[in-house]
């Protein structure tokens, strides 16, 4: 009895296993279709100034409705991605899209249109592609300045290989890209790396800052992180605001940028560039 219990349940499991690796194999040969064809597209979320309220940057932020029809997080499909070897190809589209949207924001707007673009790099991209080449050439292939870029890494990255990815973040800064450093505050590295690194701008993620009005603790990191930036001349990028409390607390604090669903949400490109009409929001 015991014993058909036992291997009942972990057939159960192997059944479970079996499930999610098929269900992950047919994720990555869709996802390799989807880039291939260019079926990913991109969103993307205004950056504010909090002291002024204007928009500053759009991050971009990609996007993927599979052949189902199911929309998919990058949370889920990015590391997909990452296993996959698919990384690569990922982020050159993504750096290259966003390039080729800005440009058409520009054209439509007679002009540099305003704003900066960001965009996120992953810690294996960042090892596996010549990063400052693959950025180069999408800003050459789109001419724009590179003072219009700002690349966003996660504190994985300086972890996986510091050596490099201080090399990497040199060659950015002298493509005269905007260095920031992702989701801060909930890596796994040492704060040393803040007086080596040619960081520009810490994003507060987005986990001390939600809730942070009712939450003490939250409220004394999310201070700590604001006073180590502005000893060290960082500026300041919080995620995650969903209310006017939150905006006018993190402005009264010294906080630099905000983000949030208070604003936007990611929203098309189409959208996004109507904002830009009026840019104070
Ligand atoms: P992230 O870079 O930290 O991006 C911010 C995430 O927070 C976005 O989720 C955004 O939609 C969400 N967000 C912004 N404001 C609010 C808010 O007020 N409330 C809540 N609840 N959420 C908010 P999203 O678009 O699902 O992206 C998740 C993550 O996937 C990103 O986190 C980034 O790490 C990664 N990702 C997205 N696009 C790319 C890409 O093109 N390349 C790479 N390497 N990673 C990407
Ligand atoms: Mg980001
Ligand atoms: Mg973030
Ligand atoms: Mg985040």
């Amino acid at each position: 009895m015991k014993r058909a219990k036992i291997s009942g349940r972990t057939e159960v499991y192997q059944t479970r296993a079996f499930d999610i690796a098929r269900e992950q194999f047919g994720m990555e040969t869709e996802l390799r279709r989807a880039i291939e064809t260019g079926a990913m597209t991109l969103h993307f979320q205004p950056i504010c100034d909090l002291a002024t309220g204007r928009i500053t940057s759009f991050e971009a932020l990609a996007r993927w409705t599979n052949e189902e029809g199911h929309k998919l997080s990058p949370n889920d499909f990015i590391p997909v991605a990452e296993e996959a070897g698919l990384i690569v190809p990922l982020g050159r589209w993504a750096m290259d899209a966003a390039a080729r949207t800005l440009a058409q924001w520009d054209a439509r707007a007679g002009g540099e249109c305003g704003v900066k673009i960001a965009v996120n790099l992953s810690a294996i991209q960042l090892q596996r592609d010549n990063v400052p080449m693959m950025v180069k050439s999408a800003l050459d292939a789109h001419r724009i300045d590179g003072h219009r870029l700002t690349l966003e890494l996660t504190e994985s990255a300086i972890v996986t290989d510091p050596d490099r990815i201080t090399q990497t973040m040199k060659a950015l800064k002298d493509l005269g890209a905007t260095v920031a450093m992702d989701d801060f505050g909930t890596g796994y590295s040492n704060l040393a790396y803040l007086q080596r690194l040619p960081i520009d701008l810490l994003k507060i993620d987005r986990s001390f800052v939600t809730g942070m009005l009712a939450d003490r603790d939250k409220i004394a990191i999310v201070r700590a992180i604001l006073s180590l930036a502005q000893a060290l001349g960082k500026q300041t990028t919080a995620e995650g605001i969903e209310t006017n409390e939150l905006a006018q607390t993190l402005a009264a604090l010294g906080c630099t940028y905000g983000q949030g669903f208070l604003y936007a949400r990611p929203l098309e490109a189409e959208d996004a560039y109507r904002l830009l009409s009026e840019p104070y929001i």
